[in-house]
């Protein structure tokens, strides 16, 4: 997730040249100085650009879903985020450190999460390809070690997206040296459980509502078998 940068905590000469200016005219009346936030210049998480229309995704996923879903619910995740970093030590750190130093506080529920949800929806928006993605190399070898066949790993990651009870995620995760498929609820993680997410399905919903109403297994199935980015899910390997 990018972040904006504001341009109301200078540096360097740019910052004394400003600085004169501003006490000239706060001498002068002309205005008040605006301080910076706790922890250094403020900046504003930005929502992931997508690199497809929000059309592409159709017959399995149609514009109006993607467009609320995109449009509402995940820029709804970014903009609270924001409010709730303004002012924050917090808000210099990256999106995954934020989510993971606030995961245990009680205080920071809200905050973790709404910044929980926008990196699990900006993931999600990467594990999605028009036209899908075939596994091969090394993802595929995993697969059919830890699976024994990608068929079988599609049967998981549908039976796990199923049996998650109420909103959540099917996630494939690399443990260890092994694969697994996992379901979170809400906005749960698997980085903050020692995997390392590597797809992940979206299992709100208002992620499927307006195409399948309460068919979440036809919408989880139309995604397993034509837009699961396996692409993706390689680069996400760490590198030996
Ligand atoms: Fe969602």
């Amino acid at each position: 997730m990018r972040r904006k940068e504001h341009r109301h905590c200078l540096r360097g000469r740019a910052f004394w040249g400003t600085l004169l200016v501003s006490v000239l005219m706060v001498v002068t009346g002309t205005f008040g100085l605006s301080g910076c936030s706790q922890g250094g210049a403020s900046s504003t998480l930005q929502p992931y650009a997508l690199p497809y229309d929000q059309k592409a995704l159709e017959p399995f996923i149609s514009q109006k879903t993607f467009e609320f879903h995109y449009g509402k619910h995940y820029q709804g995740y970014v903009d609270k985020t924001n409010e709730l970093l303004r002012g924050s030590s917090l808000a210099q750190l990256p999106l995954e450190e934020i989510m993971k130093q606030t995961a245990t506080s009680p205080d920071k529920v809200a905050l973790f999460n709404n910044a929980a949800q926008a990196w699990n929806h900006e993931f999600f928006w990467k594990s999605l390809k028009p036209g899908g993605a075939k596994p091969g190399g090394e993802l595929l070898k995993k697969i059919q070690a830890s699976f024994g066949s990608l068929d079988s790993l599609k049967r998981l990651l549908l039976d796990a997206s199923l049996a998650q009870f109420g909103s959540g995620w099917a996630w494939l995760v690399l443990e260890g040296d092994t694969l697994k498929v996992v379901k979170t609820g809400n906005a749960d993680n698997p980085l903050l459980h020692g995997q390392v997410p590597l797809l992940t399905i979206d299992v709100w919903e208002h992620a499927y509502y307006l195409d399948y109403q309460n068919r979440r297994g036809d919408y989880v199935k139309a995604i397993i078998d034509n837009l699961l980015n396996w692409d993706f899910a390689a680069a996400n390997l760490p590198k030996s």
